[in-house]
């Protein structure tokens, strides 16, 4: 109501040119893997329509805005995607419109939809262009049957692009922290000469649910972790937790408000991927689920007891056991997938740690030697890994025999007669021999 009467004082008092009553306020590019989202943001809903000129290059895709005034910068839009070479305005059909032109580096079956306002967002025209748009940083696909392989783990870093996850009460976006761990996590498995990591976003751009674990199936992936920061209505919680899926509901109230969110969040990754996504869903539900879940959760939650043990050392833990839920993030049929959340981006003290580097890396350095010792006591056949009786460790700041022990399931004793150590103290550099089965 306001907004009308507040319309017709301007519409008074206003010249002819400045009749749009809509306008661009910005314009924001996210590249993934396959496909550049470009983002819209108006302030009110986007009356447009478009077409594309493909019959010679630069292929363009052309967006007149109707009744609407560009407020945006459009400088140097595009250079992070390799799709997007440069958005630019052109000459509009009519004094009280705005054309838009995105210029492309391949012909791209554009799909544009409109997301309504909400409290994070103004009106949206989202416009998904499919095509290569960043380099893949994945490892060359790993194959079973090779001798000695190496396990990949597939990393999975929660929200990202337009969703930013939770924000903490300094304005923190879960989707920045999550990223850092996840790629300070990747480093340690790609230094570890039993493992690769697959990152499931490498940048900040958004990736379905459902798709993430198809993207881990796709890389071959033997194990699926998801990186996220927890939040509640209360300051008050805090520490973090590991959470495997469960076909039964959450009953825990954490639980339940965890998988709603979840679920909100995939809200904001648009409508067109909830429509795509929902047609996978009865597929993905059935049988093929059932089938070897089983086996996958009992792994998953071994694994989360390891993890669990291993993130004590470096935070508080809000659970002292793996929780059960049904995030969708989680239902990759055949391999133990795990979700872990860092610790509460809406605790204060907390969100201040979440952002500080040297807490990330321990929260990563937590989470590499947890999904390790995993490995190491359930062994698969013809990995790297399994097939090591013995493997070379490099002595780091803060080891000693006792950590390194329990870190890699043996003992101290085992330790010291293989490298025939007559004392306990070891020298940072120093190369030990560890048993590690
Ligand atoms: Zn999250």
């Amino acid at each position: 109501m306001i907004k009308k009467r507040f319309w017709i004082v301007l519409f008074a008092c206003m010249p002819l040119w400045a009749w749009g009553n809509d306008s661009v306020d910005n314009v924001r590019v996210w590249p993934s893997p396959d496909k550049t989202r470009v983002v819209f943001d108006l302030s009110d809903t986007p009356d447009y329509s478009y077409f594309t000129l493909y019959q010679q290059k630069p292929y363009r895709l052309v967006i007149d805005f109707n009744n609407t005034s560009l407020k945006a910068d459009l400088k140097n839009l595009g250079e992070d995607s390799l799709l997007v070479n440069k958005i630019r305005t052109s000459t509009p059909k009519d004094k009280r419109s705005t054309r838009i032109v995105i210029e492309l580096d391949s012909k791209s079956d554009a799909n544009l939809f409109t997301l309504p306002a909400n409290d994070s967002y103004k009106d949206r025209l989202v416009v998904d262009l499919p095509g290569k748009s960043v380099e893949r940083s994945g490892p060359a696909m790993s194959v079973a049957e090779l001798e000695d392989r190496k396990v990949t783990i597939a990393i999975d870093a929660g929200h990202g692009g337009d969703d930013p996850g939770s924000i903490g009460p300094r304005g923190t976006y879960e989707k920045n922290v999550v990223i850092r761990i996840a790629r300070a996590l990747a480093k340690l498995i790609n230094d570890d000469p039993g493992m690769q990591a697959y990152l499931i976003r490498t940048s900040d751009y958004y990736v379905g649910l459902n798709e993430r674990p198809q993207k881990a199936w796709e890389a071959n992936a033997d194990f699926f972790v998801s990186i996220h920061a927890d939040a509640f209505h209360e300051p008050e919680p805090r520490g973090g937790s590991v959470w495997v899926l469960s076909k039964r509901r959450a009953d825990s109230e954490i639980g339940r408000w965890l998988e709603n969110r979840e679920q909100q969040s995939e809200l904001l990754g648009g409508a067109s991927a909830i429509l795509k996504e929902n047609g996978h869903e009865p597929y993905l539900a059935e049988t093929l689920l059932d089938m070897s879940m089983d086996s996958s959760i009992a792994g998953a939650y071994s694994a989360a007891k390891h993890i669990i043990d291993e993130m004590s050392d470096v935070t508080k833990m809000h659970k002292r056991t793996p929780q059960a839920a049904s995030f969708a993030v989680l239902k990759s049929p055949d391999k133990p997938s795990l979700l872990v959340e860092t610790g509460f981006i809406s605790n204060p003290r907390e969100e201040q740690l979440l952002t500080s580097n040297a807490h990330q890396q321990k929260l990563a350095r937590a989470l590499y030697n947890g999904i390790r010792r995993y490995f190491v006591s359930n062994p698969i056949d013809n990995t790297y890994l399994a097939n090591q009786s013995h493997f070379t460790y490099t002595v780091k700041s803060g080891d000693s025999l006792s950590v390194l022990a329990q870190r890699y399931n043996t003992t101290v004793k085992a330790i010291k007669s293989e490298n025939e150590l007559a004392s306990n103290t070891l020298k940072i550099g120093q190369k030990l021999t560890i048993p590690s089965r």
